[in-house]
């Protein structure tokens, strides 16, 4: 054994000596090479540059440009800085710090909570520990020895962590300087090879995200793999700032989430209600056109129907507890299928009626962490744009390429023509279900994908335990990507609530159910909606369409008789009556990034003749109230 096979990406062999490391292949190479690598991957699995290869394995050089490379940069940056922290706030507890999508967090026990200013500091201590290039060093450990070792450190959130790791489990720690972190690594070579990185935020974090434990102070940060894919970054979250839903739901007088009527529940203003009102109207109008039956059922049921369901059993920790009602228990549902099974079931049904397509928008109440909420992305009772198809397998390819034409019409008729579509297969282990059925139904699913040519990437045991499933994420106006549409089967509750049809044969069979939704849930896509278009909706969906300025008090009547006009013809339409000055009154109708406005005054009540003014200052020819009016209705209908 004084030699190893390395075989790298491009198929070539070559050998080196035993206990070779990832850096001497590269060195091997070139010293340019070997400047550049992150980490390597050593049979298949990201590993520390500096780890001794002992067998005949497959090598890829992982280097800055490769993606796994910013994973790797964004955990290494959260160890310095907690390695910064300790230095400058020597009594603070370390507890967990992972890498999260393009930012990496660190929570802090902290006798005072971190402040902005903190983060200047801590961002200095850490260009530092940048510049000392300690090498980051990995060791093995037992799980006891990893105790003793946290236990003197008085860290005793780590204690906690390597506590419930089973005994007999190998750990690895990883050291810089004076630091050390329980890690899984890898890590980079030394601290000195972090190419850039800011601090971003700070923010209270409850250990393990329960509220019953001690409030933590994080630290948000985020590294990448160059300056320049930095500053595009922090670019990208300044703009993301601006578009934030929350801020934007408070100036456009939208929605609240208000602490008093509770964590994760939405109270919807005037304009956000309308708003709501108008995705709902299309929503039904293009079900409608789709062949869907719409109907309705109620927020509660008895325990009895989410026994059946089995969502007491696999679903109950994200369930309200139970209400107990004249001595039978209730729960507020979490999800429809329930209900839309029952009125499946309410008749004999022949494979002649089917497929059967039923539609709600459902509201639907799940127990989430109050950590994880987020405005609107993360709520606690939200309204599901659900539907469930009850079909043959006859049928099966026929809807499910339905289901997809319908998912991107809709989504596009709100801007969204970009996608990313994912195929999520059978579980290895916990599934339900025939693998036959599995199979069916996966390749019904692969197959209109690749009928309608659209790209998809497969998730190899990603679906539920009840059925495969396909999730599209749209690309939002800056480039971020959002999960909306969901189209899932389901082989768990139709066994479970003994659904069946007459088939041809005049034998019972099962039909296939298919869950749906395309927006998601209202909410959801309403944060969605806001931040894609900034606040500026446009005309077809947007609260208010026309901002009617008077310019003095003497016209207040006459802009009442035109706004009268324009909502008579079904328009959305505002006038403002207040006594301020005409400029005032404009500048605030484009912060409200109304679609149009006009203003009215002598020449106008003389001529009878308006002049639009579209949001952003463009303004169009005179035209008389009528010829406005059919205008905006045509823009409208073009769901302009
Ligand atoms: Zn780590
Ligand atoms: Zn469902």
């Amino acid at each position: 054994m004084s030699s190893v096979n390395i075989t790298f990406p491009d198929g070539t062999i070559k050998e080196y000596k035993h206990g070779v490391t990832p850096m001497d292949i590269a060195l091997s190479i070139s010293e340019g090479l070997a400047r550049n690598c992150v980490v390597a991957e050593v049979n298949h699995r990201l590993t520390d540059m500096t780890r001794p290869i002992t067998k005949d394995t497959a090598v890829r050089l992982i280097t800055w440009k490769d993606p796994e490379a910013h994973e790797i940069v964004l955990h290494s940056t959260a160890h310095t800085m907690a390695q910064a922290v300790q230095r400058l706030f020597p009594d603070v507890k370390v507890t967990i710090g992972p890498a999260i999508e393009n930012r990496f967090y660190y929570d802090f026990d902290t006798p005072t909570p971190f402040t902005e200013g903190d983060l200047v500091k801590i961002e200095a201590e850490m260009k530092i520990i940048i510049k000392e290039d300690l090498r980051v060093e990995r060791k093995e450990i037992s799980r006891n020895d990893a105790i003793d070792f946290f236990d003197k450190l008085g860290e005793s959130y780590k204690v906690e962590i390597i506590s419930e790791i089973p005994e007999d489990e190998m750990l690895t720690l990883y050291s810089q300087g004076e630091f050390t972190d329980l890690c899984r690594g890898p890590h980079i070579v030394s601290t000195g090879k972090i190419p850039a990185f800011k601090l971003l935020s700070v923010a209270g974090a409850y250990w393990r995200g329960d509220e019953k434990n001690k409030m933590l102070s994080r630290i948000y940060g985020t590294a990448f793999s160059s300056k320049k894919e930095l500053k595009a970054y922090l670019e990208l979250l300044e703009e993301a700032k601006k578009r934030d839903h929350r801020k934007l739901g408070k100036e456009l007088d939208l929605f609240e989430i208000s602490e008093t009527v509770g964590p994760g529940l939405s109270l919807w203003y005037p304009k956000g209600a309308t708003l709501r009102k108008l995705l709902e109207d299309y929503w039904y109008a293009e079900h409608r056109k789709r062949g869907y039956d719409i109907i309705q059922t109620p927020h509660i049921g008895k325990a009895e129907l989410w026994e059946t369901s089995g969502h007491l059993d696999f679903y109950k920790e994200s369930m309200y507890p139970v209400m107990p009602v004249e001595g039978q228990d209730y729960y507020l549902k979490p999800m429809n299928c329930p209900f839309h099974i029952m009125v499946y079931k309410r008749h004999q049904t022949s494979y002649r009626d089917l497929p059967i397509r039923y539609a709600e928008l459902g509201t639907v109440y799940r127990y989430e962490l109050s950590g994880v909420l987020h405005g609107l992305m993360r709520v606690r009772g939200f309204t599901q744009d659900d539907a469930h198809i009850f079909c043959t397998l006859e049928q099966l390819n026929d809807e499910v390429e339905k289901l997809l034409l319908f998912s991107f019409d809709y989504l596009k008729a709100f801007g969204f023509e970009e996608y990313e579509v994912y195929l999520s297969t059978q579980p290895e282990e916990k599934f339900v279900g025939e693998p036959a059925l599995w199979e069916k139904a996966q390749k019904s699913l692969s197959k209109s994908l690749k009928k309608l040519n659209i790209d998809y990437k497969v998730e190899e045991g990603g679906g539920a335990f009840y059925g495969p499933k396909i999730d599209i994420k749209i690309k939002d106006a800056i480039g971020r990507m959002w999960q909306c549409t969901t189209i899932q089967f389901d082989f768990n509750l139709p066994d479970h609530f003994d659904m069946v049809y007459t088939g041809s044969d005049g034998e019972h069979h099962r039909p296939f159910v298919i869950h749906r939704a395309i927006m998601g849930s209202l909410e959801r896509f309403i944060g969605v909606l806001i931040e894609h278009t900034a606040g500026k909706f446009p005309l077809w969906y947007a609260p208010v369409q026309l901002k009617i300025i008077p310019v003095s008090e003497k016209y207040n009547e006459t802009a009442t008789t035109i706004a009268q006009a324009a909502i008579d013809k079904n328009l959305r339409v505002e006038v403002d009556k207040r006594n301020e000055r005409v400029g005032y009154k404009i500048r605030e109708a484009e912060t409200q990034k109304i679609p149009y406005m006009i203003v009215v005054g002598q020449k106008e009540e003389d001529g009878g003749v308006v002049k639009l003014r579209h949001q952003g200052g463009e303004e169009l020819a005179s035209m008389s109230v009528k010829e406005m009016i059919a205008f905006l209705k045509e823009r409208e209908e073009m769901r302009d």
